[in-house]
């Protein structure tokens, strides 16, 4: 098997979650699968050792799991860029819209500012519609900080938000479906 049919398969989809017509993609059946988080891990390692990252930022929730691990792996900082209200410190925000009305992420205003013009990569599990990672990558720019690349472990090939979040930024799903 290839190392992406492994991490395909440990993906599972829930239909009707969390509403009636939506497949959801439940990544825990690959979190809790030693075989397929590992080749995962291992897969993004050895795409990001050469990218010369100073951090790795994680959508919440789910790319705090991914990009936790992998910022200790590349042996770089971790910062998380969180739904609103959760940041204790200082933030800068952004708001996105969602399919019924909006909603905002934010990060520590000082989260990226040991490193002058850090070079940051942002995870997450999925891209849908790609308003969250254009919301990301825009508060990583604002910080002074430089979004390189947004990585995701699942890309929606049906709908836009690569194709859009390209005219940002580069853009890298291990698997599209
Ligand atoms: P977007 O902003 O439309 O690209 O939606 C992406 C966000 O929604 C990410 O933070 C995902 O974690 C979450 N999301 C949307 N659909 C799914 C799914 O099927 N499985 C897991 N997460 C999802």
């Amino acid at each position: 098997q290839t190392e992406r049919k492994i991490i395909e398969n440990s993906i599972r989809d829930i239909k009707d979650f969390p509403q009636p017509g939506i497949v959801f993609k439940d990544i825990t059946t690959l979190l809790n699968d030693k075989e397929a988080y590992g080749v995962l891990m291992n897969h993004l390692y050895h795409r990001y050792k050469e990218y010369n990252l100073d951090y790795i930022a994680g959508i919440d929730a789910r790319g705090f799991i991914f990009g936790a691990a992998l910022a200790q792996m590349l042996g770089i900082g971790f910062v998380p860029i969180r739904k609103k209200g959760k940041l204790p410190y200082t933030t800068i925000s952004e708001k996105y819209s969602l399919e019924y009305g909006v909603d905002e992420i934010e990060v520590h205003i000082d989260a990226f500012s040991a490193q002058k013009d850090a070079k940051v990569l942002v995870i997450d599990d999925l891209i849908a519609t790609g308003g969250t990672a254009n919301a990301a990558a825009t508060l990583v720019n604002q910080s002074g900080a430089q979004c390189v690349e947004c990585c995701f472990i699942i890309g929606l090939s049906f709908l836009d938000g690569v194709k859009n979040l390209k005219e940002k930024t580069q853009v890298y799903s291990v698997i599209e479906v």
